[in-house]
């Protein structure tokens, strides 16, 4: 996960005029499932936030399956309130609720084989579920669970095991790791197909930071040095897949006789 800034979207002529007619209607008792066109029309503009046109959830690249734009807070019935709740139909033609991410991050989905179940579908649960917004109202009432890529600092609290690629929380802190957990269930980032992905990312990062500390250590080999921390800086750039894991796996690799690696991340 990368922090995307929602602010960068840049809406379509006439499309606030059509959200706002949309959102009407939906309060005049429609489904918004009527007006699904308002938010399909802003899935390009959403995709083009992020290079690649990647998952804002789990980073991979989109050739697995047809992305679509999720509505973080569902416009659907919501499993996880602790009352009957009918969804945040208020927000289902709000931009800034929308998030665009793959069918395995965003629908339900099964993993018999593997044994692993997720994707958010209508869930959305609350660390206070108290504080549960059920009708329009202030959204910082509400302090959500799941691991939020348009929040400046939730994508820090999630990397991967470099062992098998499975995802982990990145973070000691016992509520931000509750979350990680939680967000790594509902976005089924456990998906085995997508840990291989991840795993063969992670196996090619450590060799190649191996072989930079190698190098980094022989004055005579300086060119090849360079030739290897510009491909894993390149492994770390927003548009490859699963940088936020790299990232994550590559602060593992900080040592203060290899002060190289600490460069790279903040380059
Ligand atoms: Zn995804």
């Amino acid at each position: 996960m990368r922090y995307i800034d929602l602010d960068e979207l840049s809406l379509p002529d006439g499309w606030s005029a059509k959200a706002e007619a949309a959102a009407q209607a939906v309060q005049g008792g429609a489904d918004p499932e009527d007006y699904s066109e308002v938010w399909r029309d802003l899935k390009h503009e959403l995709s083009a936030l992020f290079p690649e046109k990647k998952c804002w959830y789990c980073e991979s690249p989109v050739d697995r399956a047809d992305n679509a734009v999720d509505h973080f807070r569902p416009k659907g019935r919501v499993s996880d309130a602790l009352n009957p709740h009918a969804g945040y139909q208020w927000l289902a033609f709000e931009w800034r609720n929308y998030r665009y991410a793959c069918t395995f991050c965003n629908s339900r989905r099964k993993d018999v084989l593997h044994g692993t179940a997720g994707g958010k579908a209508d869930r959305f649960p609350l660390l206070d579920e108290s504080r549960r917004l059920y009708g329009p109202g202030p959204l910082d009432q509400e302090a959500p669970k799941l691991l939020d890529p348009c929040e400046l600092n939730d994508w820090e609290l999630i990397g991967c095991k470099q062992e098998n690629g499975k995802p982990c929380p990145a973070t000691d802190d016992p509520v931000d790791h509750m979350r990680a957990m939680e967000s790594i269930e509902v976005y089924h980032l456990d998906y085995e197909p997508t840990c291989k992905q991840r795993h063969r990312a992670a196996v090619q990062l450590m060799a190649d930071v191996e072989l930079g500390k190698r190098l980094f250590a022989n004055p005579e080999m300086k060119n090849e040095f360079k030739t290897v921390a510009r491909k894993i800086r390149r492994a770390i750039e927003r548009k490859s897949p699963f940088s936020g894991d790299m990232i994550y796996l590559l602060k593992g690799q900080r040592a203060a006789d290899h002060p190289w690696i600490q460069k790279l991340i903040e380059a």
